[in-house]
Formats: structure tokens, C-alpha cells, sequence
């Protein structure tokens, strides 16, 4: 028997039984999750795997149709899901059989999916949230519009999901923004903009979110940081998002402690670089191409590398750890940068 101050586990619960196997410990059935900046990228391949693992979830960004064309492909995988009108009501997004109406391009369709339009007698709209207290059981996940630089906004995604799943498990603080620019040239404007989102933003959604989580004595926050809060990735012109990555670390060191005692874990994902829209830009080619060299690798990262962490983090299996940098990045920190 092992005994602390808080807990007396009986060290034959972890040998032996079905349902402590480690497989097991990962699954995240029951649970409630939102991605933010989940359309696309990093956040997106987190829904995914966040979905995968059992879990329900509310796919969230700045822009509706990148969320809600994530939510098809969640519902292929998972069952009914709804998506937020640009009125305010909510439409459900009809699953078919063989999933043929949401592959490829036609996947966009789902945007165009309003209160009576698309929906079949089987998949009925939705056309309100369920009153409080009521929450609809069936849909597994849903997508929503908001900036999570607004503490209006932020509040509505947390107060939707509460009244549609009665509560949140897991939240995924992923959305960021870059902008690049040489440190004597970076305005103000600039700055704003990135720590409004990288941090402000992030510092709002872990409040939001971390009441109810307190209040049940239960949560994972899991934000995305970067490896630039580590290093300097080399020749870079990014101080305003390196700055605000360091401040996720430590936001997230500093939550991880002062609430682990009431249930509530507090970890982030130091991606080194991924291929996703973020990188994607003209103008930061050649520093990609100078950041491959550095990465001993030899690729970029995907997405999809990201994923067995975000679950892993999200589930009981990491219960004992908090206020943790998990750094994925192909060792690229590790080692000395390239000149040249
Ligand atoms: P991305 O630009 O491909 O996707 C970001 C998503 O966030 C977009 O769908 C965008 O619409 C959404 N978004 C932007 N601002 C928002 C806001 N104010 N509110 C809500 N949603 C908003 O980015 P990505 O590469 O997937 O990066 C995701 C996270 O990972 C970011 O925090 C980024 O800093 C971090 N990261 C990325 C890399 C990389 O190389 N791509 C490396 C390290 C860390």
C-alpha cells in the first residue's frame, strides 16, 4: 500500500485488473473537450485525436467554417455533431453511412449548413441548446465561433459547452498566432496582437475553464506553447511570439502547482516546427528551409506527431504530472544551430 497525504492507493489496483491496463488509462470516454484554433493545424490533428480517444468535442476558432469542417470529419469518425448558425441557432450535421457527402472538397459543404436546411428526419436540428442541466447526450461534437481574446467570447464557448455536455474535462489552449518581424522594427500593435491571443487569450480560457474544473474537483488543461520558449530558433525575427510562448510556459508552471491540489492538471506542448498553415507563408520559407537544417530529424513535423501527447496529457495515465513542458521537436533544441 502506498500512502501520502492525499491519497491511499492499493498498489495491487495497478497489477492485474482489466481496467487499469495502460491502453486503457488513455481512453477518454465520458469526457468533455474543447480545442481552440482546433480548424486547422496542430488543433485540428487535437480534436482528432481527442475524439479518437473517446472524448467529446467542441472544435473552436476564430473562423466558423474551419471548425465546422473539422466537425464533419468528427462526425464521420464518431457520430452526431452540430454546428453553431451564424444566427445563433444550432444545426445538426447529418452523418451518412459510408461518410461520401463529407470526403474531400465537399467537406466545405458543412458550412453552408443552417437551422432546417441540410438536415434529414433522422438527424433532426437542433434548433436551440438545451435548457441547463439537460444536456443532449448524442452529439459528439460540435464547432463554435470566437476569439479567445475576448473574455465575452471565451465565457460563451465555456457556458455553451457546459449547457450542451453539463461540463468540461479537458481544455486544449492551442490557438496562437506569428508575426515576424526584425525586434527594432516590432511595433506595438504587433505585440498587442500576439500576446492578446498567444497569452491573453490563453490566461482567459484556462480561467474559464478552470472554474468548473475546481469546482468539480477534476480537470486537464493542456496549452500549446512552443519551442521557442525554450530557444531561439535561429535566424529568427519573432520576438513578440517567442516572448508570449515563454509566458505559456510559465503561466502554465505556475497554474500546474497552485491547482494540482484540487484536481486540476496544467500542462503545455512545445512543438518544434510543424508543417501546418502557420509556416506555410511565403515569406518564412527561407527560414524554414535554415530551420530543417537545424532539426536532426531531418523533417518538419506533422501534425498527426503531436497527437499521442495531447491524449496522453489529457488522460488519466498522466495523472501525477502538472506544470510540465512537453517538448516535441525532433531534438531540434538539443542541439547547436547551423551558421550560414
Ligand atoms: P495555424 O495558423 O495553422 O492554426 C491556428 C488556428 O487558430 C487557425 O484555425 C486560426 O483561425 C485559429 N485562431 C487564430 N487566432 C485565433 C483567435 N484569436 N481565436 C480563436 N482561434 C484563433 O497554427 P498551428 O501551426 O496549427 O499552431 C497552433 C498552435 O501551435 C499555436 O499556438 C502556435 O503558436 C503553436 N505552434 C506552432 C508551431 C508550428 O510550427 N506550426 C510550432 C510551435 C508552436
Amino acid at each position: 500500500v502506498i500512502e501520502s497525504k492525499k491519497e491511499v492507493v492499493r498498489d495491487d489496483v495497478f497489477w492485474g485488473y482489466n481496467r487499469h491496463r495502460i491502453l486503457d488509462r488513455l481512453r477518454l470516454d465520458g469526457k468533455v473537450a474543447y480545442v481552440t484554433g482546433g480548424g486547422q493545424g496542430i488543433g485540428r490533428a487535437f480534436a482528432h485525436a481527442l475524439g479518437e480517444a473517446g472524448a467529446k468535442v467542441a472544435v473552436v476558432d476564430l473562423v466558423l467554417a474551419k471548425a465546422e469542417a473539422v466537425v464533419c470529419e468528427l462526425s464521420l469518425k464518431a457520430g452526431e455533431a452540430a454546428v453553431e448558425g451564424s444566427d445563433g441557432r444550432w444545426c445538426s450535421v447529418p452523418r451518412t453511412e459510408d461518410g461520401a457527402v463529407f470526403h474531400g472538397q465537399k467537406m466545405v459543404q458543412c458550412s453552408k449548413l443552417r437551422p432546417g436546411a441540410a438536415a434529414d428526419s433522422a438527424h433532426p436540428p437542433v434548433s436551440r441548446l438545451p435548457p441547463p442541466g439537460k444536456p443532449r447526450t448524442g452529439i459528439k461534437s460540435i464547432a463554435l465561433a470566437a476569439d479567445v481574446s475576448k473574455p465575452e467570447d471565451v465565457q460563451r464557448v465555456v457556458d455553451a459547452i457546459v449547457a450542451l455536455w453539463g461540463t468540461v474535462h479537458i481544455a486544449c489552449n492551442n490557438a496562437g498566432i506569428n508575426m515576424n518581424s526584425a525586434s527594432e522594427d516590432t511595433s506595438l500593435e504587433e505585440w498587442d496582437k500576439t500576446f492578446n491571443v498567444n497569452l491573453r487569450g490563453l490566461f482567459l480560457c484556462c480561467q474559464a475553464a478552470g472554474r468548473i474544473m475546481l469546482n468539480q474537483g477534476y480537470g486537464k488543461i493542456i496549452n500549446t506553447a512552443s519551442m521557442a520558449s525554450l530557444i531561439v530558433p535561429h535566424p529568427q525575427k519573432q520576438l513578440a511570439y517567442n516572448a508570449s510562448k515563454a509566458g505559456v510556459v510559465k503561466l502554465t508552471q505556475t497554474l500546474g502547482t497552485e491547482w494540482i491540489d484540487r484536481g486540476v492538471k496544467v500542462n503545455c506542448i512545445s512543438p518544434g516546427i510543424v508543417d501546418t498553415p502557420l509556416i506555410r507563408s511565403k515569406d518564412l520559407q527561407p527560414l524554414v528551409r535554415r530551420w530543417l537544417a537545424d532539426i536532426p530529424a531531418g523533417r518538419l513535423a506533422r501534425a498527426t506527431d503531436l497527437q499521442a501527447a495531447v491524449v496522453y496529457l489529457a488522460s488519466e495515465a498522466s495523472d501525477y504530472m502538472t506544470g510540465h513542458n512537453l517538448v516535441i521537436e525532433g531534438g531540434q533544441s538539443l542541439c547547436r544551430k547551423t551558421k550560414g
